[in-house]
């Protein structure tokens, strides 16, 4: 059987990264954060790092052909029968129809798309009510946990991140309805497209997501 390959689309803070990390590990796929490699590639002590870094600290979008590059950078080390996942790319259209595009020189062909949906209201809460521990980075909600300052992992303080105030919540919501929702279309036309709802138990989600694809591949 060929691999299967993944796209997860959602808003921020739908609980994309946590439902990677489980269809990771039930189709064994790689996971290709493009975030990961252009962090890495930041910190290069030299015009192209420092470039990288400024992008990303004004919250902009690396050109296009340095996602691409890293992209098929991490392809190329990788088996070609290995299967991989994707869930901080495609940020535009253009990038989804060149993604695609990509994996199948690599003969990816089985390729999915998920989108997680989620409502606007529901993640802005989630994002004004998630904490971070500055030492373990564990993630905590104040909605679940009311008043909580420290971790209960590691008992360090518990911070916000930078992004989880409104405006900067509002400027991702904007930003998805403006990007994300188009590739979303794109793949629905193509029926490529699984759609499950984001809000509700992380398992009983992820149950949902791989009968799916059970169903979606038969
Ligand atoms: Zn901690």
């Amino acid at each position: 059987m060929k691999s299967l390959n993944i796209i997860l689309l959602g808003r921020s803070g739908s609980g994309k990264g946590t439902q990677a990390e489980l269809l990771q590990d039930k189709y064994s796929l790689i996971n290709i954060d493009t975030g990961d490699i252009l962090r890495a590639l930041a910190k290069r002590k030299d015009l192209f790092g420092e470039n990288i870094s400024k992008t990303i600290i004004k919250g902009k979008l690396v050109p296009l052909w340095l996602v691409t590059y890293c992209w098929l950078n991490k392809m190329l080390s990788l088996p070609s029968d290995k299967g991989v996942i994707f869930e901080g790319s495609p940020r535009v259209l253009e990038e989804a129809k060149i993604l695609e595009e990509t994996l199948s020189w690599f003969s990816k062909r089985k390729l999915l798309v998920i989108y997680l949906r989620t409502s606007e209201k529901e993640v802005t809460n989630r994002l004004l009510n998630r904490r971070i521990c500055s030492k373990c980075h564990r993630e905590f909600s104040l909605a679940l946990n009311p008043g909580l300052k420290k971790c209960s992992h590691c008992g360090a303080k518990l911070i916000r991140r930078r992004d989880d105030y409104p405006q900067a919540i509002k400027n991702r919501m904007d930003f998805f309805k403006k990007n994300i929702i188009p590739v979303i279309n794109y793949f629905k036309k193509k029926k490529m497209l699984i759609e499950v709802e984001g809000e509700g138990l992380i398992m009983d989600i992820h149950e949902e997501i791989v009968s799916k694809i059970k169903k979606h591949l038969k």
